[in-house]
């Protein structure tokens, strides 16, 4: 399948046994990237740094704790989804329902036979590919490429939970084509879908820090999530991204305001959960300062 063939898939094994984890990975290593963890800490900062694909983990061994790391992998956002085999010489009925309940995906009694848990692995690591690929479809905006809605209610929640751990800022740019109706009357909807995709694009370019997100919120509107960036910082980037937009020089004879294409743009920022309650309050703080710049009379940045 095309899918699983784009990327060599990463299977974690965490298990303090030298002897499970050269069985394992000898019946692995020809496929996938295999990574060992062979106590808590390292299962953890394994998982969480390298995102595997799949992850067998020992559950009843004195090193690792099984049902903690477990639990953490499971609850973490980064992490939950990732599929677990649970291996163990336990060989008792209950033992496996209650880990298939807990959200294992399948159960491997030791001994095993190799060859099968390679079959074994070779559908949940399709499985996993398949869902990873429809997951990434649907939050991505089929027209200029950029991530939609979608994912950036997941984006803003993830960082909004960081916010509250870490009293770290967190700024939101809100941006709004202007006079786009006028443009896409008079030059048709085609020309209006090109001129969405180049603004896309270099907004896209002018994004400075990998961990900033940049999301198509609407029709003609974008959004940016600047993690770790306060008011200062929001208002050097928004200057920034206004003049980016200019250079573009996309004519746009009927606009009121300029005789190129031009953005207006609302920025708002917050340290820690401060004053507001959720998310969506910052994002409404900074539309009301994009209707600010569209009142003040457009082309311009309100923060
Ligand atoms: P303002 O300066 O106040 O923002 O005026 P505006 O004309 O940009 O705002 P308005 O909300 O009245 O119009 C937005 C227009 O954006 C409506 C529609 O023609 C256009 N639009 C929205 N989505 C798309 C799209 O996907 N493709 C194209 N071509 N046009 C779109
Ligand atoms: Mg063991
Ligand atoms: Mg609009
Ligand atoms: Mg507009």
């Amino acid at each position: 399948m095309d899918i699983l063939d784009a990327k060599k898939a990463t299977v974690l094994i965490i298990d303090d046994s030298p002897v499970n984890i050269r069985l394992l990975g000898d019946a692995l290593k020809a496929e996938y990237k295999v990574i060992i963890a062979k106590n808590r800490k390292e299962a953890l900062d394994r998982a969480f740094s390298q995102l595997p694909d799949l992850i067998f983990l020992d559950i009843e061994t004195p090193e690792i704790s099984g049902y903690e790391v477990f639990a953490k992998l499971k609850e973490d956002p980064r992490t939950k989804e990732i599929p677990i085999i649970v291996i163990t010489a336990m060989s008792d009925g209950l033992y496996e329902k209650a880990c298939l309940e807990l959200g294992a995906i399948d159960f491997i009694k030791k001994p095993f036979n190799p060859r099968l848990v390679k079959l074994r692995v070779h559908n949940h690591i399709e499985l996993k590919m398949l869902r990873d690929y429809y997951k990434d479809m649907s939050c991505i905006d089929e027209l200029t490429k950029l991530p939609n809605r979608r994912k950036l209610k997941d984006f803003m929640g993830f960082e909004w939970a960081r916010l509250g751990r870490s009293n770290a800022h967190l700024s939101v740019i809100m941006i709004d084509i202007d006079h786009f109706k006028q443009f896409n009357d008079n030059y048709g909807h085609l020309a209006g879908d090109e001129c969405l995709k180049q603004i896309a694009e270099a907004l896209h370019k002018a994004n400075i820090r990998s961990k900033d997100l940049l999301a198509r919120f609407g029709g003609e509107e974008f959004i940016f999530v600047l993690p770790d960036t306060d008011r200062v910082g929001a208002m050097t980037v928004g200057e920034k991204l206004c003049s980016v937009i200019a250079a573009l020089n996309i004519p746009h004879e009927f606009s009121a305001v300029s005789d190129h294409v031009t953005i207006s743009l609302g920025a708002a920022s917050i340290t820690g959960h401060s004053e507001l309650s959720s998310p969506d309050e910052l994002i409404a703080a900074a539309d009301k300062n994009l209707y600010r710049a569209k009142s003040k009379g457009r082309n311009q940045l309100v923060g």
